[in-house]
């Protein structure tokens, strides 16, 4: 390999670039980017080559944010475009062996940053790109061939992510074509585990991985190709529950990776037994109890939920690869699923998300649906929330409704028990020195109940 002016190697994987050390931002929340790999015919691949479409690092600002795209394509015999998704993620893991390079997210909400001590050293994006044919070469013997191109050239990235874009649909859609049912074997995925340790990630045909790279068919290329890797095959063993999604297959393997932390897994509900998260999901479905429903918000969104958190603060507190009651890190895909959230009554039971996630997604929502979601346009908070779903008749407003009439006719007294009345209160009360002194308690929205009601006369 070419001189490289940084360390690299695995040791750096958790370095973290604060502001105050950092020299460019790259892509991230307030700019733009994508990442792309894609399988390619030997011809269209110059083998080793690394090109820089824009400023590299010695021409950017200290303290600039710049756009920012990579392509990496690959050729070899054995390689099939349904190992795109797979190797795609593996950028992820071997941009952060750089010292001085951070690569956060996936696809077209990567976030990379290089420090300042890198620049000084004299890192640029071209050594980064010889440092990823050296390591993707090195650890898949399949690949023959690699080329990569940075963008960081506005326009230039702006085509990038256009085509960026066109290449994940067409990965989905095709993860989409068939079912669960459809198939014996599921797929594994202890990538994230080196910062989640209990964090499996089950692939099926409904359910991509949380970061949205890996769908059941790139699981399937992959196993092939590297049977001792990261991802693994997940014998599907009974269906224990069609709708929530449990099967014994995945429960078992899932309590053999995560040391016995995780017992059972719900694949398609936020409660009991859900899905862990790990940290790098595109999207977090959580539970609002005040309307019963489900909103969704994804890494995109700068804005706050109904809760009045954003994105950042809600995915700190779902992450590390635990079961949280309520809240599911969830890929962009998975939206697209026949079978999303089926468990906690699918699309009847969305109730907000933000209006650039709802257009992404429209053709998925059920038509008469769409109107009925809010957006951050209608609800701001739990108050214009409840507001809106009135107005609109949401669905969940009849489970709400029922609830609460159950809750009531639970909380009811008997039909002999007097009505809810004083208790019993020996005033004046002694206190301090002797002195009788009175005092009155009132009681909101108390129910008390009483088998007899004394009432005496003041002396
Ligand atoms: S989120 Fe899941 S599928 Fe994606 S890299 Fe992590 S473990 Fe693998």
């Amino acid at each position: 390999m070419e001189d490289i002016p940084v360390d690299v190697g695995l040791i750096y994987e958790g370095e973290r670039i604060r502001k105050s050390s950092m020299y460019v931002d790259l892509a991230g929340p307030k700019s733009k980017g994508a990442e792309l790999l894609l399988v390619v015919p030997p011809d269209e691949v110059e083998d080793g080559k690394v090109e820089v479409v824009g400023p590299d690092v010695d021409q950017m600002e200290e303290g600039g944010r710049y756009p920012f795209g990579i392509l990496i394509k690959v050729a070899g015999e054995k390689l099939e475009e349904d190992l795109e998704g797979v190797f795609e993620r593996k950028l992820h893991y071997f941009c952060n062996y750089i010292q001085g390079f951070m690569h956060l997210n996936s696809r077209d909400i990567i976030w990379c940053r290089i420090s300042k001590d890198a620049a000084k050293k004299g890192l640029k994006l071209y050594h980064v790109g010889k440092v990823l044919v050296n390591l993707y070469k090195s650890e898949f013997d399949v690949i023959e061939k690699i080329q990569v191109t940075f963008y960081t050239d506005e326009k230039a990235v702006d085509e990038h992510i256009a085509r960026a874009r066109e290449v994940y649909e067409k990965r989905d859609a095709r993860a989409s074509a068939i079912k669960d049912e459809d198939v014996d074997v599921f797929y594994s995925c202890l990538l994230c585990q080196s910062f989640a340790p209990t964090h499996v990630c089950a692939i099926t045909p409904s359910r991509s991985g949380g970061c949205g790279a890996v769908t059941w068919f790139e699981g399937r290329a992959a196993v092939k190709v590297d049977p001792s890797g990261p991802i693994g095959e997940i014998p599907k063993g009974e269906v224990i529950d069609p709708v929530k999604g449990e099967y014994s297959g995945i429960n078992e393997y899932v309590r053999e990776k995560s040391n016995g932390t995780i017992e059972r897994v719900y694949l398609h509900s936020l409660f009991d037994y859900p899905h862990t998260s790990c940290g790098c999901f595109e999207a977090i479905a959580f539970y609002i109890p005040e309307v019963d429903g489900i909103g969704i918000v994804h890494r995109d969104f700068h804005g706050v939920t109904p809760f009045g958190i954003p994105f950042s603060t809600m995915a700190g507190q779902v992450g590390g690869g635990v079961q949280s009651q309520g809240f599911l890190g969830i890929s962009i895909a998975y939206l697209r699923s026949p079978k999303f959230l089926q468990g906690d009554g699918g699309w009847r039971r969305i109730v907000w998300m933000p209006s650039q996630l709802k257009e992404r997604v429209r053709s998925a929502i059920p038509q008469e649906m769409y109107d009925l979601i809010a957006t951050e346009n209608e609800a701001q908070d739990l108050d214009t929330l409840r507001k809106f779903l009135e107005e609109k008749q949401h669905p969940v407003l009849e489970r709400l409704k029922a609830e609460e009439a159950k809750e009531k006719a639970e909380e009811a007294p008997e039909e002999e028990q007097p009505a809810a009345t004083m208790p019993e209160l020996t005033v004046p009360v002694q206190a301090g020195a002797g002195a009788p002194v009175e005092f009155t308690i009132t009681f909101k929205n108390a129910k008390i109940y009483a088998e007899k009601i004394i009432i005496r006369r003041k002396e």
